[in-house]
C-alpha cells in the first residue's frame, strides 16, 4: 500500500511557482514503479510545500512532478525512453547536428528560443497554428533563461496559449546561457566555448521554468546545434534527450514525412517562418506530432 501512497502528482504542467532549493540530479536515473507504470526520477529539489523529484513516464516520456521520491529501484533498461536516450547518445559524435533528427512518420515542430535583442516573438508563427490546426496543437519550444528573462510578456503569451488548450507546449531545454562567440570556430563556439558549464547551464534553464510553475521536458537541443562526444554525454547522463534536425526551413531543407522541423520563434529567422506558413497555408502541414511521440525504434540520427 505504502508504495503508491508516496506518489504524489502534483500535475501535468501545473505547479505553484515559487523557489526551488537544492535541485539536483541523480547519480544514477533510478525509477519507480506504479502499477503498470514506471518513472524515472530525473532531479530532486525542494519547495514549501516539501521535497519533489522530477519525473518522466518511461512509455509516454512524459514529464511531472512527484511527491517525496522513495522506494526507488533499478529501471527497465528496455523501456521507450531508455532506449531513445541509448540511441540519442551513441556515436558516432558529428560536431553539428547530433542527437535525433528524424521520425519514421509524420511531421514534429520544434520552435527555438534563443537569447534575442529583437523585440517581441514570432507571433505569427503560433497564431497560424492555432488557428489552421486541431487544438490543441502540439509544438516544442527549446527555451532559454536569456530569452525568457528579455521577453517576459512573449513568454506569457506563450503559457496562456499552452494554458488554456490552444497550444500543447513541450518546454524543451536549450540551455539558460546559450553561449556564442561571432567569428568563432565552431569548436571552441556555443556549448564547447571555454567558459562553458554545461550541467549548470541545462539545470539552470530547468530551475528557471520551474521556478514559473512549468514542467521542463526531457528533450534537448545543442544551441547552434554543434556538440561533441563530452557534451553528449553530459545531457543523456542527465537523462535528456538531445533532437537535431532533418529541416532548418532557412537553410532550405524542406519537410519530409518524419521530418523534426526548426524555425526560430524570436524573430532571429524570420524566413524560416515565411516558409514554413506558406507551408501551412498550402495545406503541406495538416497536422503536427508531439516531439514525445516520436518512434524510438524509427528515430534516425544524422549519419553524416
Ligand atoms: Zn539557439
Amino acid at each position: 500500500m505504502r508504495k503508491t501512497l508516496w506518489i504524489v502528482l502534483i500535475g501535468w504542467g501545473v505547479l505553484p511557482a515559487g523557489t526551488i532549493g537544492h535541485y539536483r540530479p541523480l547519480p544514477v536515473i533510478r525509477c519507480i514503479h506504479d502499477g503498470g507504470e514506471e518513472w524515472a526520477l530525473l532531479r530532486t529539489f525542494e519547495t514549501a510545500q516539501g521535497p519533489r523529484a522530477l519525473a518522466v513516464d518511461t512509455r509516454r516520456l512524459r514529464t511531472t512532478i512527484l511527491g517525496s521520491p522513495n522506494g526507488a529501484g533499478a529501471c527497465n533498461p528496455h523501456s521507450r525512453y531508455l532506449r531513445l536516450l541509448r540511441q540519442a547518445g551513441s556515436p558516432p559524435y558529428p560536431l553539428q547536428n547530433d542527437g535525433i533528427t528524424r521520425g519514421k512518420h509524420e511531421l514534429y515542430l520544434t520552435t527555438d528560443l534563443c537569447p534575442s535583442s529583437k523585440k517581441g516573438f514570432e507571433k505569427r508563427l503560433y497564431e497560424a497554428l492555432i488557428r489552421r490546426l486541431s487544438h490543441p496543437v502540439p509544438v516544442t519550444l527549446f527555451i532559454t533563461k536569456r530569452w525568457i528573462d528579455n521577453h517576459p510578456a512573449a513568454f506569457e503569451t506563450l503559457r496562456q496559449w499552452d494554458l488554456d488548450g490552444s497550444l500543447a507546449i513541450t518546454w524543451g531545454n536549450h540551455t539558460a546561457w546559450h553561449h556564442y562567440h561571432p567569428g568563432k570556430p565552431l569548436k571552441e563556439n556555443f556549448v564547447l566555448s571555454p567558459e562553458e558549464n554545461l550541467t549548470a547551464d541545462i539545470l539552470e534553464l530547468e530551475k528557471t521554468l520551474l521556478q514559473r510553475g512549468i514542467v521542463p521536458s526531457v528533450f534537448f537541443r545543442f544551441p547552434g546545434l554543434v556538440s561533441d562526444e563530452k557534451a553528449v554525454n553530459t545531457v543523456t547522463r542527465l537523462g535528456l534527450i538531445p533532437i537535431g534536425t532533418d529541416a532548418w526551413l532557412a537553410k532550405g531543407q524542406m519537410p519530409k514525412e518524419g521530418s523534426i522541423i526548426l524555425v526560430h520563434g524570436n524573430k532571429n529567422e524570420p524566413k524560416g517562418v515565411t516558409i514554413f506558413l506558406k507551408l501551412l497555408e498550402d495545406g503541406k502541414i495538416p497536422a503536427l506530432r508531439p516531439i514525445r511521440e516520436i518512434d524510438a525504434e524509427c528515430g534516425m540520427r544524422n549519419e553524416e
